[in-house]
């Protein structure tokens, strides 16, 4: 009786599922298989010091060539992938793959690659990292990962430990979208970061809008103050970047600065022209 009343409770949850429910269980499946399938690329976006427009690096930014759907943002996959679990194959792979291309650039440039928060609580996390580093031959110091305040709260003293781990071998760590979390001053200090990057929503018509000038000049500030280097996501116009620069924040990326496009596009700081992904990487399936 009960089992029959439950499978009624399931059938009547399947018929009222929403579409909304049914996309996403038949996106979970469809990335399942994307890696095997080599359907993500990496697209790289410039980092660049404000005060000279010097390079710095880029980061790297997952794509998804769904053969059905077309391209599907990483904005809509990658939480997707997350509960699923298929966020630790994929995020190997992002890995691997930013890390083997930068080590083919002419010039020792960054790579920031963006890490989840189930990655960073998976124990073998820093020792993935490790591998990925003697593997590709890239020097500790270019890679650096960005992590969300998000990503450290669920168990803090695992992801300060993983932090620490990864720190000692050579990486740096950014946070990642400064101002969206809800702790981010005690954050700050109790974790390692050698960087703050601010949110994009802060920079938008930040030469324009008083208050969140304001926020921003608080948190150049703060980085001061750390001796935290800052850098502002979203740059998107000559005005904000002149505020920027007056206010003497370090590092700036945004589509002013450059769009995300393929490695090929940067080939003159690069040295790269050829297809941007290495097929040893992508037959390997990300597996490490
Ligand atoms: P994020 O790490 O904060 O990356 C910055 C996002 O802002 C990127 O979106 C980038 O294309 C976009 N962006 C850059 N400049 C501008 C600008 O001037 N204006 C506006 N409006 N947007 C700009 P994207 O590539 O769609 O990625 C969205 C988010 O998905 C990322 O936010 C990150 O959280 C996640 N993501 C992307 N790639 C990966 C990955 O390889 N692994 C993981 N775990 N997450 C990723
Ligand atoms: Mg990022
Ligand atoms: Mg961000
Ligand atoms: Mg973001």
């Amino acid at each position: 009786r009960a089992k029959a009343e439950g499978k009624d409770t399931y059938r009547y949850f399947e018929a009222s599922m929403g579409a909304e429910a049914r996309d996403r269980r038949v996106l979970e499946h469809d990335l399942r298989q994307a890696v095997a399938r080599n359907e993500f690329r990496l697209v790289y976006q410039p980092q660049k010091e404000i005060s000279s427009g010097r390079m710095i690096g880029f980061e790297a930014l997952i794509r998804w060539q769904h053969p059905q759907r077309g391209e599907v943002s990483p904005a809509v996959f990658i939480p997707v992938a997350e509960d699923s679990g298929a966020i630790l194959q994929i995020g190997e792979w992002v890995l691997a793959t930013a890390c083997e291309e930068a080590a083919r650039w002419k010039n020792p440039l960054t790579v920031a690659v963006n890490v989840s928060a189930v990655q960073l609580h998976n124990p073998n996390f820093s020792r993935k990292v490790h591998e990925v580093l003697l593997r590709s031959g890239l020097a500790p110091g270019r890679l650096e990962l960005e992590i969300t305040e998000t990503a450290l709260v669920k168990d803090m003293p695992r992801a300060l430990a993983t932090l620490r781990q990864v720190k000692a071998l050579g990486v740096r760590v950014a946070m990642d979208d400064f101002g969206t979390g809800y702790s981010s001053l005690s954050n700050l200090r109790a974790f390692p970061f050698d960087k703050i990057k601010i949110d994009g929503s802060f920079i938008k018509s930040v030469d324009r809008n008083g208050q969140v000038a304001a926020i921003v000049r608080a948190v150049l500030g703060l980085g001061r103050g750390l001796g935290l280097p800052v850098l502002a996501e979203g740059v998107e116009t000559l005005g904000e970047l002149r505020f920027l620069d007056a206010e003497a924040c370090e590092i700036g990326q945004g589509f002013y600065l450059g769009r995300p496009s393929p490695i090929e596009t940067f080939g003159e700081l690069t040295g790269v022209t050829g297809p941007a992904v290495n097929d040893d990487a992508r037959q390997r399936g990300g597996s490490i």
